[in-house]
């Protein structure tokens, strides 16, 4: 889950981290208000969910009331990657000496937690990544959940000049190592973290991504999410408790468990297919949950047919054999239906289907060869 510059902004500063001054507004009003509370210069900037924006045209100072009403507008008709500026971040212009890039993520291949920190921060920062990637510093943590005062040092000189920067600079990633792992952060990213006049270091930019599977315990930040970017059939799903994430083919998919939903989603392709979704319903037998998913899968108007691959262990096949019955009286039901089941009373659901002219395959190629058969008519 990811959250906006402004959430992200409070996070650091409850942590403890200097951010300038800031208010975030939907109106020009509220923007204006907020920019003469503040005091002008103020940065205008467009809150979407997608990197990238100021040199996208969404970050921008503006000096006077009439800039930012003229800038506000600009920024507000938008759109960054597909997605509209809704709302716009008024915050305190920093009169900016150097701009430093810092971030602590996951490194999977490595199994660790890798501090990212370069001198050459800003919004050019991956073209740097490429182009010269020595200017790029890692400092891994090594299992450990603090910074390793011995190691440290040759990485912290490499990325800020001077002992009071250092200091600085230490100390800003310390707190931002605490958010990371108190906040269950997949990535938490200061970019540019900025240097002004006065010689004071702060956070001009927050981006933190979170992991989805520790939200349950992170009350606070499952709080800030935004539906806007979220796919609806995808929070429809997940309120039904299924596993579901949506593709780009056509061949809908409901499949009991995620190794065998991944293993038909690679036969289907290896057949000539596409398939629409990865649709896991689970272990248990609710009928319920057949018919909820075929509710979300049928929305998805790309779906021709629809391929429902069930090995019976916990999952009892006549339940599943209800679930679709229920489904079909239900809902219209305007795709073919084509049904793999075998397990757990599979004489059972195959009467079932069969009394009601649904026909099932015992073997997963011979349905699935079906139902990519079906889609190419
Ligand atoms: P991003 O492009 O989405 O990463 O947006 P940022 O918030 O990082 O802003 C992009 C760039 O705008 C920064 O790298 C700065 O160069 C510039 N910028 C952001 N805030 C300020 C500010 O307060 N003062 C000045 N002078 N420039 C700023
Ligand atoms: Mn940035």
């Amino acid at each position: 889950m990811k959250v906006h510059e402004y959430q992200a902004r409070d996070i650091l500063q409850k942590a403890g981290i200097p951010v300038p001054e800031g208010g975030v507004a939907v109106t020009v009003d509220e923007a204006l208000a907020f920019a003469v509370k503040i005091g002008f210069p103020v940065v205008l900037k467009a809150q979407v969910l997608v990197g990238g924006r100021g040199k996208a045209g969404g970050v921008k100072v503006v000096k006077t009331e009439d800039g930012l009403k003229e800038t506000f507008e600009q920024i507000k008709a938008l759109t960054i990657k597909g997605y509209p500026v809704e709302k716009i971040f008024v915050v305190k212009a920093i009169d900016i000496q150097k701009e430093v890039y810092m971030a602590i993520t996951i490194d999977n291949a490595k199994d660790d937690v890798v501090l990212i920190a370069s001198s050459a921060g800003g919004v050019d920062i991956e073209e740097t990544a490429k182009t010269n990637p020595e200017k790029i510093q890692k400092f891994y943590l090594e299992g450990q959940r603090d910074i390793d005062e011995h190691r440290w040092v040759d990485f912290i000189s490499n990325v800020f000049d001077g002992a009071q920067a250092q200091a600085q600079g230490t100390k800003i990633f310390q707190k931002l190592l605490d958010v990371f792992f108190q906040k269950d952060c997949t990535l938490a990213e200061i970019n540019p973290l900025v240097v002004n006049e006065q010689g004071q270091w702060l956070a001009a930019d927050a981006k933190m991504n979170f992991d989805d599977n520790a939200l349950f315990r992170q009350d606070e930040v499952a709080a800030l999410r935004d539906m806007a970017y979220e796919d609806p059939d995808e929070v429809e799903a997940k309120e039904c408790d299924l596993s579901f994430v949506k593709l780009d083919g056509n061949v809908g998919c409901i499949v009991n468990g995620a190794g065998l939903a991944m293993g038909t989603m690679d036969i289907i392709k290896l057949l000539g297919g596409e398939p629409a979704n990865f649709l896991d319903v689970g272990g248990s037998s609710n009928p319920e949950k057949v018919l909820n998913a075929l509710k979300i899968i049928l929305k998805n108007e790309k779906v021709k047919a629809v391929l429902i691959n069930i090995f019976g262990g916990i999952t009892r096949c006549d339940d599943i054999a209800n679930g679709i019955l229920e489904a079909r009286k239900q809902l219209d039901l305007n795709v073919p239906l084509v049904v793999r089941l075998t397990g757990t009373n599979e004489e059972e659901a195959k009467e079932l289907l069969a009394q009601n002219g649904i026909s099932i395959f015992s073997t997963m190629r011979e349905a699935v060869l079906k139902v990519v058969e079906t889609v190419s008519d």
